[in-house]
């Protein structure tokens, strides 16, 4: 769905951002960043706080059904409370999987050691944040986390600047 950029200065993209409940449990690591996303110029379009069952998690998850750190992960993820968000920007799914960092802690500590994953993360499955993977996966996780949310009247009502998928 594209609509119409010529009137618009920008064209902005959505994604969803998690922070996970490693970072959740430390309030400074939880502020520090929120922090981060206001810093790269991404617009907070919706921000929840919540806990899933392990349900919610399989469910999340079910892509890696299977992959030796399933369980670990499953668990890990319905341990504590988490916060999601749907973040607008340009190029915001790139920008943000930048922001985060190589999925492994310790790779990211090694390759790149400014992402959020090499400063805070403590293991390769808690490492503290979550970020959709393309427009795909932006467009089915914004619908897990944000059943309420719709993009279209967002897109109609609030922002008519935005891209979501092409
Ligand atoms: P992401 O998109 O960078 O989060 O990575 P994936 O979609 O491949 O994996 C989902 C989540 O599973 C990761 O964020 C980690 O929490 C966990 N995970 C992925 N690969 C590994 C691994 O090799 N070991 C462990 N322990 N956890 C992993
Ligand atoms: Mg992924």
């Amino acid at each position: 769905m594209i609509l119409s950029t010529r009137r618009c200065a920008r064209v902005l993209q959505l994604t969803l951002a998690v922070i996970k409940p490693d970072a959740v449990a430390h309030p400074l690591i939880l502020e520090a960043l929120h922090q981060k996303i206001l810093e790269n110029n991404f617009v907070i379009v919706r921000k929840k706080d919540l806990i899933w069952r392990r349900s919610d998690s399989e469910r999340f998850y079910a892509e890696h059904e299977g992959r030796f750190f399933y369980q670990r992960l499953v668990e890990f993820m319905a341990s504590g409370p988490m916060r999601a968000y749907v973040l607008a920007r340009e190029d915001a799914i790139t920008r943000w999987r930048e922001l985060m960092g190589p999925t492994k802690v310790y790779r990211a500590r090694y390759t790149s050691p400014s992402t959020i994953r090499a400063q805070y993360g403590l293991t390769d499955t808690r490492n503290t944040t979550h970020g959709s993977d393309s427009e795909e996966s932006a467009q089915r996780e914004i619908a897990f986390f944000f059943p309420e949310f719709s993009i279209d009247q967002w897109l109609e009502k609030e922002e008519p600047c935005l891209r979501v998928g092409h």
